[in-house]
């Protein structure tokens, strides 16, 4: 009621000009929102991977902002009774206590549901991707960072989380679409007359640079992949190593781990910094290059090159198709997204040869594939799979005759054994192979290696 009082006051005393139009400032963008760096993790507590960096930032005066992916609503409950939705809502503000402990206040949730696979699809599918991609490009335009840091997206022997990998995809595709006023250009328009309560008046916004943090659980494989940084170095701010402020705002996640922390805190300083160094906090901070659009080296720091202003849109640098063979035999699934999914981003991220995973001793693994026939006859095709000792086929090979012009998909099935005795969790990779044939010659040679683990998310 009294702002509409000073409103109609201000109004009465505003001078009647006739002729030209004075010159009105705009409203400008909301500075307190603006970010040097925004993270796009998948749960919370994903956040851990990279707040050491963050903390390293903050102290010389980067913003940073968070995109979730999920509440975190499933897993078990280490601090209370509730779960589900209810433990989704605990897990939200455990995550923005985390962040408020570094300095970090804007964090949001893009809504998705987790998701337990390592299956990248399952994750877009549960998150539903175009919501989950709309919101993500509508905070990039919102909070206009120079920097996006992300899950590696990709399939790796690790935890390899399809939510993770769903983070970084989404973070990828909002790198490439915030800029591109066609894109949800609802979010761009202004309203201009009444009853346009819609329209968002946001900018585009290009980001400057992608890095990415690897979900493997051997991450050598990605040195010199991008910049590293020490986690031991001292704080100039809080007088204390990242990874100890990275483990102090890790200890807001009491539902997730109430009984690893609470061992923690009967431990003296120097049995402590002993403790979390063989755990993992002391590892040094690790990103992989994805994409920079202001040049620079690829290990060097993360705000090499990054000057303050606007860039225009960079569209992405879509590589061609390869050309198909008449016949073949392909892996499909996320590998095959990922090939696609690198080429339409432009990306040259380094993945495995042959492609890995990690899966659970005594489950099975489904291979899929695409048999393609680009001849203008039907063509038979025939698959064989050699496997390791005590693997066992039980479906998926043999005869198949694929149309003219047509693609079939296929999967092979195997029966995976119990993880030897003396493996202490875990076995040595091991190497599966399809052979495609068709008319006696070869039209396609899948190979996967596999990790036997005693415990592994499902495929
Ligand atoms: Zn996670």
């Amino acid at each position: 009621m009294k702002r509409l009082a000073v409103l109609v006051f201000v109004l009465l005393l505003a001078p009647l000009h006739g002729g030209a139009q004075e010159a009105k400032s705009l409203p400008l963008a909301d500075e307190r929102y603006k970010a040097d760096i925004l993270l796009v993790a998948a749960h919370p507590d994903d956040e851990g991977a990279a707040t050491p960096y963050l903390a390293r930032a903050l102290d010389g005066g980067k913003r940073v902002a968070v995109a979730f992916g999920t509440r975190g609503s499933s897993g078990a409950n280490e601090a209370g009774a509730e779960q589900a939705a209810a433990l989704g809502a605990i897990r939200e503000i455990e995550a923005r206590h985390a962040l408020a402990m570094l300095g970090i206040t804007n964090v949001w949730f893009l809504g998705g549901k987790d998701t337990a696979s390592q299956d990248v699809l399952q994750s877009l599918a549960n998150w539903e991707h175009g919501a989950a991609l709309e919101q993500l490009v509508r905070l990039v335009r919102l909070t206009r960072p120079e920097v996006v840091l992300t899950f590696l997206p990709g399939t790796f022997i690790g935890e390899d989380h399809g939510d993770h990998q769903a983070a970084g995809v989404l973070a990828t595709e909002a790198f490439d679409l915030a800029g591109d006023p066609s894109v949800f250009p609802e979010q761009i328009a202004a309203p201009m007359r009444r009853l346009e309560p819609f329209l968002e008046n946001l900018r585009p916004w290009q980001c400057k640079k992608i890095y990415y943090f690897p979900d493997a659980s051997n991450d050598e494989m990605f040195r010199g992949k991008g910049p590293e940084y020490s986690v031991k170095d001292i704080s100039k701010s809080a007088k204390q190593a990242y990874w100890r402020l990275a483990l102090e705002s890790f200890r807001a996640h009491q539902t997730q781990a109430k009984s690893y922390l609470d061992s923690l805190s009967k431990l003296s300083e120097a049995e402590l910094e002993k403790k979390a160094v063989s755990d993992g906090w002391g590892d040094a901070q690790r990103f992989v290059l994805g994409k920079s659009l202001v040049g620079g080296t690829v290990t060097a720091d993360v705000f090499e090159n990054v000057k303050p202003g606007e860039i225009g849109f960079v569209r992405p640098n879509v590589s061609p198709e390869p050309a198909p063979p008449e016949v073949s035999v392909a892996l499909a699934g996320p590998w095959s997204f990922y090939d696609e999914f690198r080429r339409a981003h432009g990306l040259t991220l380094w993945h495995p040869e042959p492609p890995e995973l990690a899966l659970q001793a005594g489950t099975s693994l489904v291979i899929p594939l695409w048999l393609r026939n680009e001849a203008a006859v039907a063509r038979e095709i025939i698959l064989t799979a050699d496997l390791p000792a005590g693997w066992k086929l039980t479906s998926g090979t043999g005869k198949f005759v694929v149309a003219a012009k047509q693609v079939t998909a296929a999967r092979v099935e195997i029966d995976l054994p119990a993880l030897e005795e003396a493996a202490h969790g875990k076995q040595e990779s091991r190497e599966v192979t399809v052979r495609g044939e068709s008319n006696g010659q070869s039209v396609g040679i899948v190979k996967l290696r596999v990790e036997l683990r005693k415990r592994a998310l499902p495929e």
